[in-house]
């Protein structure tokens, strides 16, 4: 280690806006992060997530040694086991009876040698990434319109654009550094912002115009605005008679679309619906950005070219502050798009339909068995699985058993496979329980690579920390295996290595005809790759890094050169609600949690802002049912049930319900939402449509609530509710049950780990109210403390979770057993800031005192003066009080 601190740059590991990072190791191996000031993603910032990332570096939970069957095992074994199984299963049912699922988590040269692998060597195009879950149905969109996948905008537009449009994306949560940036953008510039989706996020708050449509209504509301441009003589003629086809057809469909029909359709206010088009129509300079909320939907190919064609009929494209803006979820979407790793995609940005396009990189590869048409795609893939079609799975870096839709079959499809490999950096996930072979792979802070960002920003991941057990590289992992399988080309000696041929094959026989062609890199030295900046493709041999849009030339990647305009129709309500599902379940992200937890659940800071899954349920729905606030609740769809907490709000809309889809069975006893979500896909993407199934809510009937604090990880088993998170000096436990145990302190034993006769013991009964109070000390620390109830427990959890590192002697441990802090330690309530871990209860009394504005409050409290992810949360709360007041 060295003497003394030295700092890497590198990238953050989550979410597709790819912020720069400064890692500092000191020489005691500690790590301090903060916003690389250079980085042009961030410019410095960072948010809840990457501020916390140093917290999320322990070895506790890591998987560090290959194992085989559940016990460890050498890399040779498990190396050859898998290429022996591999091999004989390809030689015994062809190529298409294996596949890998990746994942938007690994690097670009990770993805490049699963993909090489896959296409060139195997034969099969059976490979796919969770990417599919995420951003699909844009890729297609933007392959119909362009021919080819390409982001034409860059960050800077939504700080040059007059206007900016966020179609189903909770932009604040979800892309948190972006959103500062527009948000700084506005006060500079007064861009208008206008946000189009079913709930009342956190990111509508901030809107100018936020139209709270029907689910899925989406297209009827840019079908009308076409036709609304078209007829406001707002048609770029020049643009379109030179550069688009397809626009007559596309407008024949719009036609009819007045506001009055897309307010039927959409339930949206003929004055919104016309704000909307008026805005739109007003402003050149506009910038339409579509996420999860448009790509996640049966008919999301076509929202996304719904969204495209007004950009085209106007020609407001690739130009400063004017594009379609397509944001990806994860931190390596578009380096997975890049190299090829959805299975219709080919590498470099190449298509697999194109027979002289597999020609060329099989040539190049020097392949021996090049696919010849497109493989599985995710939820075809695992159906496959659970069918016996697919006998060997490798999965790398994702935990399809809980992200994957209809995901308790996706489970039993994992059962029956002969042969499931899994590379993961976390031991135990609710994947990795039904491997043969588990491979021990790096994570952030010890892989290096590179990651592309949403504005194609490709920049590097760094390592700065040694790499721990006997965990390697994935594209090692995969490099092996190719060699123990007998081929050739696969002797890459470091990831430099890898994106130098990643380069080469972008400008191999490209000559401009294709977007993707970074040969500038086709030779770079190991010490120019160590060295690299962030940069923007395309950056082709001979030319020199600069910020780049497509189209504005109107030149496109289709035969002719022209767009398409594609002539979308108005899509079919997918499936009627019933008596028995009435209700539609909408999936997605909340702020300080990352995917499946298996990194965010690491910090203490980020379990604060919620640390159990939630149902979030309008008033009126709750009432009909019977559910109250806090209550537990089970949601039910034709898939299964789980067991949430509602959160009863008059910001989820009438008829519908949101359940985060980050918990699983590692964290709670029945929190997997994706086991309930229909596993319906768009029909030209293969996405599948997460954010509308049928389902019906009712409370979850306990006979008693509980909450609990431990030193040690609870044993929670046969518990019929609970959600674990991780606190500082031990976890922290919500519960419930039907039947009250016989005898507390024997349960609290058990949830404690102690042994009878174990630990000194207080506790306070009333047995008429049914309320129990436990506390177990060994010495004069705190094990374990216990609070059950007839109803959710109400008390103090920061100040009982606070205790648990604290020493106790004495009377004062009684203080413990009251649940909360005498006046001079006033409940701060649950966290908002996740930075400064300041509580809403501390934010409402300094709203009550007078402050009166984000910038006070943060003066007063620190909150919000860090990465600034909660100062949309406490604007919120300040706006509330001022309602309150004024009512
Ligand atoms: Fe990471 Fe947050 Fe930046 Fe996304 S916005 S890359 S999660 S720091």
């Amino acid at each position: 280690m060295s003497a003394e601190s030295v700092t890497t740059r590198t990238t953050c590991p989550y979410c597709g806006v790819g912020c720069g990072v400064l890692a500092t190791r000191a020489p005691d191996g500690s790590v301090a992060v903060k916003g690389d000031p250079d980085h042009p993603a961030n410019f410095g910032l960072l948010c809840s997530k990457g501020t916390a990332l140093a917290d999320t570096l322990a070895l506790e939970d890591r998987l560090l040694y290959p194992e085989i069957a559940g016990a460890g095992a050498d890399w040779n074994a498990a190396l050859d086991l898998v290429a022996t199984r591999f091999s004989e299963t390809i030689r015994v049912h062809g190529p298409d009876a294996v596949a890998f699922y990746v994942s938007g988590q690994i690097l670009t040269e990770d993805y490049y040698v699963a993909n090489k692998l896959m296409k060139g060597f195997i034969g099969s195009a059976n490979i796919d990434t969770n990417s599919r879950l995420c951003m699909a149905s844009a890729v297609a969109a933007h392959r119909r319109a362009f021919g080819t996948d390409t982001v034409p905008a860059i960050y800077a537009d939504l700080e040059e654009a007059d206007l900016v449009v966020l179609m189903g994306s909770n932009f604040a949560w979800c892309h948190p550094v972006l959103f500062q940036r527009l948000l700084q953008a506005r006060k500079a510039r007064g861009t208008k912002i206008i946000v189009i989706d079913p709930r009342r996020t956190i990111t509508a708050d901030v809107a100018d115009l936020h139209l709270a449509l029907e689910p899925d209504s989406d297209v009827a509301l840019y079908l009308g605005l076409l036709n609304y441009l078209e007829a406001a003589g707002l048609r770029d003629d020049a643009f379109t008679e030179a550069h688009v086809a397809g626009l007559d057809a596309a407008l024949a469909e719009a036609r009819g679309m007045d506001i009055d029909a897309v307010a039927t359709l959409t339930g949206l206010a003929l004055r919104d619906i016309e704000a909307f088009y008026t805005l739109f129509a007003r402003h050149e300079r506009v910038v339409s950005v579509f996420s999860q909320g448009a790509n996640q939907s049966v008919f999301g190919t076509d929202k996304g070219n719904a969204i495209i064609n007004c950009h085209l009929l106007t020609g407001r494209i690739g130009k400063p502050g004017a594009s379609p803006f397509s944001i990806t979820g994860q931190p390596n979407a578009m380096g997975g798009r890049e190299v090829g790793g959805l299975a219709n995609m080919l590498a470099a940005h190449m298509n697999i339909e194109d027979e002289a396009a597999r020609s060329r990189v099989q040539q190049f590869w020097n392949a021996p068995a090049m696919a010849g048409k497109p493989g599985l795609k995710a939820v075809d893939l695992f159906r496959a699985v659970g069918e016996g079609k697919v006998k060997a799975l490798w999965i790398m870096s994702t935990n399809p058993v809980d992200s994957l839709p209809e995901a308790d079959l996706v489970r039993k499809a994992l059962e029956t496979c002969p042969f499931v490999v899994v590379s993961d950096a976390t031991r135990d996930t609710d994947t990795n329980a039904y491997a043969d072979v588990l491979l021990p792979a790096l994570t952030w802070g010890e892989k290096s690579g590179t990651v592309t960002n949403s504005e194609r920003r490709i920049s590097r991941q760094r390592s700065f920390l040694p790499a721990p057990g006997e965990a390697r590289a994935d594209w090692w992992h995969m490099a092996e295996v190719a060699r123990r399988m007998g081929f050739a080309g696969f002797d890459y000696d470091s990831p430099a290595a890898i994106f130098r041929e990643h380069a080469a094959l972008s400008a191999f026989e490209n000559d401009g005809t294709r977007d993707f062609d970074i040969g500038a890199y086709a030779n770079v030295s190991e010490a120019a790759f160590d060295r690299l900046a962030p940069f923007q493709w395309p950056q082709p041999a001979g030319t020199v890094s600069r910020e780049t849009r497509f189209f504005a030339d109107g030149r496109f990647y289709t035969p002719d050169g022209k767009a398409r305009m594609i002539a979308v129709k108005l899509p079919a309500v997918s499936k009627p609600l019933s008596a028995k599902y009435p209700l539609w379940l909408n999936t997605g992200r909340i702020r300080d949690q990352w995917h499946t937890m298996t990194r965010t659940a690491k910090a203490s800071r980020l379990m604060g802002h919620f640390g159990e899954p939630f149902c979030e349920i309008h008033p009126d729905d709750a009432a009909e049912v019977g559910i109250g606030p806090a209550s537990l609740v089970e949601v039910e769809s034709r898939h299964g049930v789980i067991i949430v907490r509602a959160l009863v709000t008059e910001r989820q809309r009438r008829g519908s319900v949101f359940v985060p889809i980050h918990w699983t069975d590692q964290l709670a006893s029945k929190g997997r939402v994706d086991a309930l979500v229909d596993a319906m896909t768009d029909p030209v993407s293969g996405q599948p449509g997460s954010k509308r199934t049928p389902v019906s809510i009712r409370p979850f009937v306990a006979g008693w609530y509980g909450f609990a604090v431990t030193a040690a990880k609870p044993d929670c088993a046969g518990l019929p509710y609970w959600a674990l998170s991780i606190a500082e000096g031990g976890y922290r436990l919500e519960l419930a049950g039907q039947e009250a145990p016989a005898d507390w302190q024997e349960f609290a034993g058990q949830l404690f780990g102690l042994g009878s006769g174990e630990g000194e013991w207080i506790a306070y009964y009333d047995r008429e109210a049914g309320i129990a109070r436990l506390a177990a000390f060994v010495g004069d620390r705190l094990v374990g403390s216990l609070f059950t109830a007839p109803q959710p427990v109400a008390l103090s959890r920061r100040f009982i979770t606070e205790a648990l590192p604290q020493g106790h002697a004495g009377s004062a441990r009684y203080r413990l057993l009251a649940g909360q802090g005498g006046a001079d330690r006033p409940d701060p309530g649950a966290i908002l800031c996740a930075c400064f871990q300041v509580g809403v209860n501390q934010i409402a009394a300094a709203i009550r005192e007078g402050l009166g504005d984000v910038e006070a409050i943060g003066a007063a409290l620190k909150a919000g003066t860090n990465c600034g992810s909660c100062r949309s949360e406490i604007r919120r709360m300040l706006d509330e009080s001022r309602l309150e007041k004024a009512g």
